[in-house]
């Protein structure tokens, strides 16, 4: 374990790099020229300058930099680690933020555990990336020699699903990736309830299957719309059958654990883990932890962008509506058109399906030696906790990872000062923060999951 004075030290470190990582703005809207996460690149070659790891910046394209950072182990055939944390942030509404959203501010006693960094990625994720370099550079340091590589990857794209970040890297680059164990985006968070108190470890991911939904009329006079064909009403139909489909519930293994994990009352407990009565009880979960609970039992449809029309005095012959799936684990591209069949009845020969983005969810298995290392090391900070893997609803570059069979698990590390439902709020919303104590933990994880790791 490391000594507490260091933590101090590699703490503040942290928040001082998390500010610096908040305010270079790797804002990603999905453009390909949006994100420039080479500003965050650069910043974090230049942190881990100087330690001897050998490292390699990456552009596939003009300004979506990735940074690989390797620190070489004694045994070439100990299996090696990658921390792999994105750069790039979601766009924010400055008008719902109480502060800058890019100002990487610390609020409150700047000694106290209870300040919080605020600003966009404080805790999707760069709280993570940044605590991932400060460990790094710590091993990197320390003069102790690990069996196998630590790898250090710095990842753009994330938030547009990795076209110019892991995928291509993992596709193109895997000598220079290749590793057997990832920790990434998202874990940690402690639960405390009737059950006591829980962690929760991401093992599994749900599938990503964006849809453009191209809704087909004939143009006309907009003067003249009695019995017109007109793709924009028939395209609010559409949305309206979405936003009211209900697919069957998929309640596995993964589902009764993270169900058991928040203690709830026996009758409650027991209708969730039946189909015909989940989504009554859901209804009665409390409101911040609804939707969460939702998506891990179903896929989802979310109808998030539409275009259409030319003219106000045009009847619009097309209309294209996008909306994001998410497929519960299993599912396929067949599955997906059979959800939309179902959802849409009459309407769905009216609709072109066009694939946006499709991949399948992922998992890794628990109980090998980094489940070990990383669960004794949680353990360090919340001895009694009970850890509980979990799929994850949002798609993360872990996917690209498990692809390749290695085991890839979302960790981290929260204070309890963190309630569960307001993290997840935090997530793409407003007033995004997070309190030194969290990042504490966080660097200390890193350490000791490497520590335990080869022992
Ligand atoms: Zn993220």
């Amino acid at each position: 374990m490391t000594d507490p004075t260091t933590i101090d030290r590699l703490t503040g470190e942290t928040v001082e790099l998390l500010s610096a990582l908040i305010q270079n703005q790797c804002v990603n809207d999905g453009r390909p020229e949006s994100g420039e996460e080479d500003r965050s690149a650069r910043l974090l070659r230049d942190e881990l300058e100087g330690t001897g790891v050998d490292m390699e910046m990456y552009e596939p394209m003009p300004g979506r930099t990735s940074l690989i950072a390797r620190l070489p182990g004694t045994d070439p055939d100990a299996p090696n680690l990658c921390l792999m944390g994105h750069t790039d942030v979601v766009p924010v509404s400055p008008d719902g933020w109480d502060r800058d959203p890019f100002g990487g501010e610390l609020v409150g006693d700047p000694n106290s555990g209870a300040a919080e960094i605020w600003g966009r990625g404080a805790v999707d994720m760069l709280n993570l990336t940044a605590s991932m370099a400060v460990a790094f550079r710590h091993l990197a340091t320390s003069g102790t020699r690990y069996a196998g590589d630590i790898i250090y990857f710095a990842v753009a794209d994330e938030e547009a699903g990795g076209t110019h970040g892991a995928e291509v890297l993992v596709r193109d680059e895997w000598d220079a990736l290749k590793c057997d164990y990832v920790l990434t985006e998202f874990g940690g968070m402690a639960y405390n309830n009737a059950a006591g108190q829980t962690l929760l470890v991401t093992t599994a991911e749900k599938g990503l299957g964006w849809r453009r939904l191209r809704v087909k009329g004939k143009p006309g006079h907009g003067s003249a719309p009695l019995n017109a064909d007109n793709a924009l009403i028939k395209a609010a139909e559409v949305v309206r059958r979405l936003s009211e489909y209900r697919p069957a519930a998929r309640l596995d293994e993964l589902w009764g654990a993270k169900i058991a994990a928040l203690g709830l009352p026996e009758d409650l407990h027991r209708r969730l883990l039946d189909p015909a009565a989940v989504m009554d009880a859901i209804a009665e979960l409390p409101r911040g932890i609804q939707a969460n609970v939702h998506s891990c039992s179903h896929t989802t449809f979310s109808p998030n962008v539409i275009h259409g029309g030319v003219k106000t005095n045009v009847i619009p012959d097309i209309v294209d509506v996008e909306v994001d799936i998410r497929t519960v684990p299993g599912e396929t591209h067949e599955d997906v058109m059979a959800h939309l069949q179902a959802a849409l009845g009459d309407l769905f020969n009216h609709v072109e399906v066009e694939i946006l983005q499709e991949n399948i969810s992922t998992a890794s298995p628990t109980g090998g030696p980094l489940w070990g290392a990383l669960t004794d090391a949680m353990h360090v900070a919340y001895p009694e906790a009970a850890i509980i893997p979990s799929l994850v609803t949002g798609g993360t570059d872990a996917r690209f990872f498990r692809e390749q069979g290695a085991v890839a698990y979302g960790a981290g590390l929260l204070s309890t000062r963190v309630d569960v439902g307001e993290f997840f709020r935090r997530f793409h919303g407003h007033n995004e923060r997070i309190d030194v104590d969290s990042l504490r933990l966080t660097t200390q994880l890193w350490l000791d999951v490497v520590n335990g790791l080869w022992d």
